[in-house]
């Protein structure tokens, strides 16, 4: 509901009056169970003490172009209170919303720049949404400023996912760091077979585009768990916290909260690329002509990485060496393959072939052995799956 007869006027007042503050909602993540995250959502705070929700002015704001205006005045705002956030929690990155309209004002990003540069903030610790709906109406100069952003390592979401049903090319071209599942998607998951599948859907999709995925409006235990086992990398929703004040923020992260993870969907995820990396090398072996003129296969595009897994105790640590061995060899054949140039070469292949078959369907068994594990038991207390273009061989630590 907006507040009746709303003025671009009393909002400008608002501004000198300095009555818009910041709530922040808590980001946990899904891989560590802590919090490591969180996202500033602006309220107006009337004299009588009235706590205005956004819904209330913000679309007013945009539609009149005030938002710009709210937008700058704001940032040195956003930035003084990261400073008391940060001394709670060194690994917080906080988010902070921005509209396409700020984008077309060419002085937003410099002075985006340098107010963080003159915070000594380091840049990494700042994330910007931007809604689905708008980064797919930006105009080029305003995907320049977003790829400007992305350059100078400021993390960037595309919020409100779902809602504007945006197609895999668009995405694609767009380069986002974070794709935020929204409410309307989360609601409905866990209700039906096929909400369900819409989350996991668009969790693999972010994933396929490279990106992290933050589901939103998380509120129960149910859909964490199930989150975790789809390997979304983080949740934000009333189930971990409300958005709140900066003072309760900051008692909300001196608790240290752990909420308890499971490290199978991380597993999950590395089945994934892995299997998607091998059908990149088949795809790149099939493509060959009778000349052999192989497609350039890119590493830097594979799963070609190392398994970084640490076991708990309890548990033989044998399984985990293996999958670390045959993955290395696997890789080692592919990459004899892929290197083959001449039509000589092809009986290279033919050989090396039967042996890269048996040794992929080894690792894709291992990888589902310590998948069912790790459902059946929690083995893993810590699991990542690491790019890697040089080849170094996998390691356990
Ligand atoms: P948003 O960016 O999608 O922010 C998330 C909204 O969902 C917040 O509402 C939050 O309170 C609400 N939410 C979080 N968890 C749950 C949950 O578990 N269940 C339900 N039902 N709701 C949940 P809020 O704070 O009212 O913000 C509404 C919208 O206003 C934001 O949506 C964003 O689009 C806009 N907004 C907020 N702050 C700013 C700002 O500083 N600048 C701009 N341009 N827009 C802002
Ligand atoms: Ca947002
Ligand atoms: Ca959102």
């Amino acid at each position: 509901m907006a507040v009746e007869n709303l003025t671009v006027e009393q909002l400008s007042d608002a501004l000198k009056n300095n009555e818009f503050l910041f709530h922040y909602q808590p980001i946990l993540s899904l891989r560590t169970g802590k919090i490591d995250g969180v996202e500033a959502l602006i309220r107006w705070k009337k004299n009588n003490g009235d706590l205005i929700a956004p819904s209330e002015f913000i679309p007013f704001a945009e539609e009149t172009g005030f938002i710009t205006e709210i937008t700058k005045a704001m940032i040195p705002r956003f930035l003084d209170d990261q400073k008391s956030i940060l001394l709670a929690n060194e690994t917080i990155v906080s988010s902070f919303n921005i509209s396409a309209k700020d984008l077309s004002d060419d002085t937003f990003i410099p002075t985006l720049f340098s107010l963080i540069d003159d915070s000594g903030i380091d840049r990494s610790k700042i994330k910007i949404e931007l809604t689905e709906s708008s980064a797919l109406s930006l105009s080029d100069t305003g995907l320049l400023q977003i790829a400007e952003l992305k350059a100078n390592n400021i993390g960037l979401a595309i919020d409100d996912f779902g809602t504007a049903h945006a197609t895999f090319d668009q995405l694609r071209n767009l380069p986002f760091t974070c794709l935020k599942i929204d409410y309307s998607i989360t609601k409905d998951a866990m209700a039906t077979p096929d909400g369900l599948t819409l989350l996991d859907h668009s969790i693999k999709l972010a994933h396929q585009l490279k990106m992290d995925s933050i589901a939103e409006g998380v509120d129960n235990q149910d859909l964490v768990g199930y989150l975790m086992g789809v390997g979304c990398e983080h949740a934000q929703g009333y189930y971990i916290s409300k958005p709140l004040a900066l003072p309760t923020l900051i008692e909300f992260l001196n608790k240290k909260l752990v909420w308890r993870t499971f490290i199978h969907g991380h597993v999950y995820k590395a089945m994934v690329d892995y299997i998607e990396w091998v059908r990149k090398v088949h795809c790149s072996l099939y493509m060959s002509n009778a000349n052999i003129n192989i497609v350039p296969f890119e590493p830097e595009d594979a799963a070609t990485g190392i398994f970084l897994l640490e076991v708990t105790d309890s548990v033989d640590i044998e399984a985990y060496n293996q999958l670390n061995t045959v993955y290395k060899n696997c890789y080692e054949i592919a990459k004899i393959m892929l290197s083959a140039k001449c039509a000589g070469d092809q009986a290279l292949i033919d050989k090396l072939l039967p042996d890269f078959f048996e040794m992929s369907s080894t690792v894709s068994s291992l990888l589902q052995e310590v998948y069912s594990k790790e459902c059946q038991q929690g083995l893993l207390k810590q699991f990542s799956f690491r790019s890697t273009t040089n080849g170094e061989s996998a390691q356990i630590y």
